[in-house]
């Protein structure tokens, strides 16, 4: 999941872009001159964390994300390591038969 920022509803608190910064992940970009908060979906991990200190109901949702998410650790995660998505994600993709996909031991490879 990533967050998904409504700018209509948005109250330009500031709120979202503090938490995600301080918990570490630097997901949210704030716009210095309209003050409206932008996630990064790269880096964004689906915490929820902006989701939760939002004061405006919906302004924030969670959504599913297009892509696989990388962790982003500083360290090399190695070569035996393949991204991976919940079954229900995977099977989602494969209903879509957007990208082909396999799943073998949990290990999700996009081909
Ligand atoms: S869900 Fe977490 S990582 Fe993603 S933008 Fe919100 S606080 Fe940042
Ligand atoms: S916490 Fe909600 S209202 Fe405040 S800046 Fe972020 S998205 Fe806008």
């Amino acid at each position: 999941m990533v967050a998904l920022i409504d700018p209509e509803m948005c109250i330009n608190c500031g709120k979202c872009y503090m938490t995600c910064n301080d918990t570490g992940y630097q997901a949210i970009t704030f716009d210095p001159e309209t003050h409206l908060p932008k996630v990064l979906d790269d880096s964004c991990t689906g915490c929820t964390l902006c989701y939760s200190v939002c004061p405006i109901i919906e302004c924030i949702r969670m959504v599913p994300r297009k892509d696989l998410y990388q962790p982003k650790r500083g360290i090399e995660l190695g070569s035996d390591w393949h991204p991976r998505l919940p079954d229900v994600q995977l099977r989602r993709k494969q209903a879509e038969g957007t990208n082909a996909l396999s799943c073998q031991d949990g290990h999700l490879t996009v081909e």
